[in-house]
């Protein structure tokens, strides 16, 4: 395909940035949108607030094994992930990490997004895959200064937790997986939760309770003890005296506050803090489209499978925007090999 726009280039601090077609997050959606756009013989440029490919899954369950992705009878996150950027390889995306997408400009031929490094790129179409939009973890009440010295927010690898005294604190999902992986190899593993009802899948749960892993209820995490790192940690259980125990790893695992954040100031039609598309994945503003968990329609099921659809479908359909001689089917990528 003719490339619409000059040849991309990048100038430091400040640059612009020129491509055929942006993507907002990349996360297993923005990742697929990138492998398709190089099928479609398109420049592409992914952005993404956090420093680490692969959105969601990166942030939350790397370890997990997910089972319902087409093709895949089980795949663990980390590996999908991999697979996805392997795959999107084959486009040399320009990968813009670590930046939030903050504005955006349109002209009659090209939409401008400012991120929050001073960087504009121009694009002849964007594809929004934003998800849950820029998320961050829920602070644990104390501790903020422990952060990095043994203080964590997720275990995206179990390896530094051999041999250690472990104190994983929350009752949801992440927090019993991890109890759950960690046990093996931790030298103890506690879990602190401030109810005494857990939001955790209950089979997770029993398996935890089955296991070494102490578990403490109705119980916070009211101070924290070390020099240059962790050492111990202190912990309320209610109508208790406060009572320390040795603690060299500390995880919070209190979930998330995602924000849709600046994206809600573009203008886009926004449906219950999702952006609503219609069966081309196209948003309300031209040469705007959308895919994955943040978009919106009658009948939407937030998979990481729907996202795929979705992100081949905003694709063929932006690629017509930025070459009107181009067709929407882009033929079987099966022909080519
Ligand atoms: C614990 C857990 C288990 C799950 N298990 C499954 C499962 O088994 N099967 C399944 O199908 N689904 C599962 N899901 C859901 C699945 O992870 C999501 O459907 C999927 O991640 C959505 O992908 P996405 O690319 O649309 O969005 P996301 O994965 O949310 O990625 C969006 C990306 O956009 C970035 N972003 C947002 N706003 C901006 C901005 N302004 N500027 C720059 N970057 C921005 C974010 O940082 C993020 O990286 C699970 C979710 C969780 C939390």
């Amino acid at each position: 395909m003719r490339p619409s726009l000059p040849p991309m280039t990048e100038r430091g601090a400040d640059a612009t940035l020129e491509t055929d077609l942006l993507i907002i997050g990349a996360g297993p959606t923005g990742l697929y949108a990138a492998y398709y756009a190089g099928f479609r013989g398109l420049r592409v440029a992914l952005v993404d607030s956090l420093p680490e490919l692969g959105g969601q899954i990166t942030a939350m369950y790397p370890e997990k094994a997910i089972l319902d992705v087409a093709g895949f009878p089980s795949v663990k996150g980390r590996d999908l992930v991999a697979g996805l950027v392997d795959q999107a390889a084959a486009a040399d995306p320009a990968y813009l990490l670590g930046r939030t997408a903050l504005s955006l400009t349109q002209t009659p031929d090209a939409v401008v997004v400012g991120l929050d490094d001073g960087t504009s790129v121009r694009a002849g179409a964007m594809i929004i895959t934003a998800g849950i939009g820029k998320f961050s973890p829920r602070p644990l009440p104390v501790g903020k200064e422990w952060i990095g010295r043994g203080l964590e927010f997720f275990v995206p690898s179990f390896e530094p937790y051999v041999g250690k005294e472990v104190v994983i604190v929350g009752g949801g999902d992440s927090a019993f997986d991890w109890a759950m992986h960690l046990e093996p190899i931790a030298k103890f593993v506690t879990l602190v939760h401030r109810r005494d009802a857990f939001r955790a899948h209950q089979r997770t749960v029993h398996m935890v309770r089955a296991s070494s892993v102490r578990i403490l209820t109705k119980a916070q995490i009211t101070g924290i003890v070390g020099d240059s790192s962790i050492e111990a940690v202190e912990v309320t259980v209610d109508g208790q005296p406060p009572a320390t125990m040795p603690c060299q790893a500390l995880v919070a695992a209190l979930g998330f506050i995602a924000d849709l954040g600046p994206l809600q100031q573009w203008g886009l039609d926004v449906a219950k803090r999702h952006v609503v598309v219609d069966s081309s994945m196209r948003t309300n503003l031209s040469r705007v489209f959308a895919a994955g968990d943040i978009t919106e329609y009658p009948g939407k099921v937030r998979l990481i499978a729907v996202g795929f659809g979705e992100a081949a479908t905003a694709v063929n359909n932006a690629a017509v925007v930025i070459d009107p001689a181009a067709h929407i089917f882009p033929g079987h990528s099966s022909e080519g090999s």
